[in-house]
């Protein structure tokens, strides 16, 4: 048989290499930023068109190339970084693997400006798809340009994969916010189509968080700082009350190089246990300094992940180093628990009026009756007879299942089925007789006359909120509350951006806003579900939800955002309801539309017959 082996050609090598580099255009962002601070830049200008797809140009002022080395630099496995295996163990530069620049130009047009500092002339080289189109001398100042234009322009496929401008640019912004904070040192300038995102000075470790996401981070945070022989800690924790529901301002360097570590971010919470709610996480910006030779940034090919070899220590340093710090800027002790959990309580149940189950046992019920009692006051609930088809449904489930899965075709329903009343109490049982009850601060367990319904809370009154905000939103009949005081919070830069993409719908639920400006919104009407002191975590919420759908662009944003809402303001498992709230919210939640999926579809409820405990006593 004929040899049918052959090694494949460079760019072809080249352009499947690039496939693992280069993703999107938020990577080529980070080698070409990276490659800029290897290169001894102090300033470094990020420059942006169209979401990074038809240019990302970075300037920066370091150390540049002679023109032997401009056209090296394309090589695949050329690098300047290291030159044997043991570098690897004493790696003080972001890159060493040698393959960025080849692979991006497998994959672009790319051209070069170069010039080191000594030299009188600089190189302008052109490579498109791994050829190179020409390579000439020209007048530059010291340092490196570097454009890529028309990302995968040779690759169909990966090119009608990118998501849109606005969803690449996040990423952009994500991956330059990572480098920025982990070099201070170094000036940064962010351009994107022409206008500039981000202004960064030299600075410190603190001015340069602030300056990233914006000026109110300031007070939030608590400096950390320890150093051992294992590892020296610095950066800074916010405070506790500032922990947000979201993921999200939790970062690790070590080595100035921005890592992902799971086991790490639990350190980090463990430090914080007692003084943060179970469901939300702390903001965290945490500089780690370790001996290179203790440490392997080999094992991922995007390299945000790191091995430790003493992971252990280095977990309990950080949790005791946290701990220290909440405990010596007296974090701990200005919190005030009790306070703080009214404040957050979001349920609005509480004050509302007992709304007896039985009201909807109307048998006069006349539908046309509706027009002539349209003088009700608007927002008045009245559950009239449509508001029990959930409980129809309810019933009409349960008799296939029974009858189906079981074999049992006789079960007896007492099925009044146009009464609606399927609550065992009466009018003059109520008071005596609770109909519902709380299980384990979780579940609400009502009976009907076949046998019970035991209710989730917290995905009972998501349904409930949620259906009631899409209405808000479709049928744009808003309530506004109006504040005594208008409200002002500060974002960062690309939060604000987000919330001006969503302020309409924000506008359609309730939600007034005087300026949203640089950093700053100002908010003087609120929907009545939200009190005051929920905007802030609600806007959160929401910022932090819509940067996902990065990743899943299929709803809308009026569904984003209802759901976001009803997943923030619902009652939590674990929060206690008195009888008065446990029967509003049955009640609201068979007055849905869907009352048996939560809005993230999960059950809501589950129906326990006579029959199925029954069985269980024979
Ligand atoms: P790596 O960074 O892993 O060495 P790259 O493909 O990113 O691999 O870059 C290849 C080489 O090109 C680098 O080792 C460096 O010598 C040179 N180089 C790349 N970008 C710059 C720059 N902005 N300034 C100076 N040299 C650069
Ligand atoms: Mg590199």
């Amino acid at each position: 048989m004929a040899d049918i082996i052959k090694l494949l050609p460079d760019h072809v090598a080249n352009q499947i290499a690039a496939g693992e580099v280069v993703q999107r255009p938020a990577s080529v962002v980070k080698e070409l930023l990276e490659n800029a601070i290897d290169a001894g830049a102090d300033s470094i200008k990020l420059i942006i068109k169209d979401g990074g797809k038809n240019l990302i140009q970075v300037i920066d002022d370091g150390i540049g190339m002679s023109p032997t080395d401009a056209r090296m630099g394309f090589e695949r496995h050329a690098t300047s970084k290291i030159q044997k295996a043991e570098d690897l163990f004493r790696l003080n530069t972001k890159g060493f693997r040698g393959e960025a620049l080849a692979s991006i130009a497998a994959i672009a047009h790319v051209e070069v400006q170069t010039k080191p500092e000594q030299d009188e002339m600089a190189t302008h080289l052109r490579i498109e798809g791994s050829e190179i189109k020409f390579q000439e001398v020209c007048v530059a100042p010291k340092g490196t340009s570097m454009s890529v234009k028309n990302l995968f322009f040779n690759i169909p496929a990966r090119r009608n994969f990118l998501k849109s401008n606005q969803v690449e640019l996040r990423h952009i912004t994500d991956e330059f916010h990572r480098v920025a904070m982990a070099h201070p040192n170094i000036a940064f300038n962010f351009y994107n189509n022409g206008s500039e995102l981000f202004n960064l000075p030299k600075a410190n470790q603190r001015q340069r968080i602030v300056h990233i996401f914006g000026s109110k981070t300031n007070e939030k945070l608590v400096p950390v700082n320890e150093e051992t022989q294992v590892v020296k800690i610095s950066g800074f924790i916010n405070k506790p009350e500032f922990a947000k529901r979201s993921r999200g301002e939790q970062f690790f360097f070590v080595n100035n190089r921005f890592i992902k570590s799971p086991y790490l971010h639990h350190a980090v919470l463990a430090a914080f246990e007692g003084l943060i709610k179970s469901d939300s996480y702390p903001g965290y910006f945490l500089y780690l300094d370790v001996d290179p030779a203790s440490i392997d940034i080999n094992i991922h090919p995007t390299k945000t992940e790191v091995k430790f070899d003493d992971e252990h220590t280095l977990y309990a340093i950080l949790r005791s180093t946290i701990k220290h710090s909440l405990g010596q800027f007296n974090v701990v002790p200005a919190l005030d628990f009790d306070q703080d959990q009214n404040l957050e309580t979001p349920y609005n149940y509480r004050d509302k009026n007992a709304v007896q189950p039985n009201v909807s046992v109307d048998r006069a019920f006349n539908p046309f009756q509706e027009v002539a009692n349209s003088t009700k006051p608007a927002g008045t609930k009245s559950y009239k007879k449509q508001n029990t088809e959930g409980w129809e449904n309810l019933y009409v489930g349960l008799e296939s299942k029974v009858g189906q899965d079981e074999g049992f075709s006789s079960v007896k329903f007492e099925s009044e089925s146009n009464t609606g009343s399927f609550f065992e109490s009466h009018q003059e049982s109520l008071e005596s007789i609770a109909t519902t009850f709380q299980l384990r601060r979780k579940y609400i367990v009502t009976t009907i006359k076949s046998g019970m319904v035991v209710i989730d809370q917290s995905r009972a009154h998501q349904r409930v909120l949620y259906e009631q905000f899409l209405k808000n939103i479709t049928v744009n009949e808003a309530v506004s509350q109006q504040l005594l005081f208008p409200l002002q919070l500060s974002f960062s830069k690309s939060d604000i951006d987000i919330l001006k993409e969503i302020k309409d719908s924000l506008t359609s639920i309730g939600f007034i806003f005087s300026h949203i400006n640089g950093e700053e919104v100002r908010i003087t009407g609120v929907p009545p579900l939200v009190s005051e002191s929920e905007v802030g975590m609600v806007l959160d919420q929401l910022i932090s939800d819509f940067q996902m759908q990065v990743t899943e662009d299929s709803f809308s944003q009026t569904d984003i955002l209802a759901k976001t809402l009803a997943k923030t303001l619902s009652v939590k498992t674990g929060e206690v309801l008195n009888n008065t709230s446990q029967l509003a919210l049955v009640n609201d939640l068979f007055a849905c539309k869907e009352s048996r999926w939560s809005p993230f579809n999960k059950p809501v409820y589950v129906t326990i017959t006579e029959n199925d405990i029954d069985k269980k006593f024979i």
